[in-house]
């Protein structure tokens, strides 16, 4: 099975792109962003736990995301492997993720991350704000806080991964099909 991690800032262009790479690969794609949105749609008690969290801008605890990755690797069946998008997003997470696959003898394949600038992202978050609706994605301030929570929490996970040896970076930065197609170029020697 292969395991990659979609790694990128907010805005970043993962979720536009992983219908493509999941297609291709024959992968599960997991989001965490979507799961949780799933959650919040159905008022379950996670999901109410989750709205007030999401909606400030900041990460929800670890072990819930945890909780719901795992539960995805043992239900699904035929693929040859899974996208994980939004997912490690803290090195607590990335552990886990890490003894998680260790339990099943396997391990992450490669962590392909789409590197845009802050400029950019504050760009296209206003832009899908006006598309989607989301309310983590209308306020400014709550951009921001999304902005420094990666920066604080989730871009260390860079230095995880390189020294891992499993890091490799794309320039998110030009046409949908053009990142696309860098995309394909590095995860088809996997
Ligand atoms: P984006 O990539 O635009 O930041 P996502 O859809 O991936 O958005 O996630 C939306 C929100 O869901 C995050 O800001 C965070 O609050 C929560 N979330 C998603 N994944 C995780 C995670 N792995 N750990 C903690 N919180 C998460």
């Amino acid at each position: 099975m292969k395991f990659f991690i979609l790694f990128g800032p907010p805005g970043a262009g993962k979720g536009t792109q992983a219908g493509a790479m999941v297609e291709r690969y024959h992968l599960c794609h997991l989001s965490t962003g979507e799961l949780l949105r799933s959650e919040i749609a159905a008022g379950t008690p996670l999901g109410l736990q989750a709205k007030t969290l999401i909606e400030a801008g900041n990460l929800v605890p670890d072990e819930v995301v945890e909780g719901m990755i795992e539960a995805k690797f043992k239900s699904t069946r035929d693929v040859d492997g899974f996208l994980l998008d939004g997912f490690p997003r803290t090195i607590a997470q990335a552990e886990a993720l890490d003894a998680m696959l260790a339990k099943n003898g396997e391990a992450v394949t490669a962590c392909i991350s789409l590197m845009i600038p802050d400029s950019v992202i504050y760009e296209r978050i206003a832009k899908r704000a006006q598309i989607e609706g989301r309310a983590d994605d209308a306020r400014p301030e709550i951009v921001q806080n999304r902005i420094q929570t990666y920066h604080g929490k989730t871009e260390p996970l860079i230095d995880f991964y390189r020294k891992a040896g499993r890091y490799h970076e794309i320039d998110g930065l030009g046409s949908i099909e053009e990142v696309r197609e860098r995309l394909f170029q590095t995860m088809d020697r996997f």
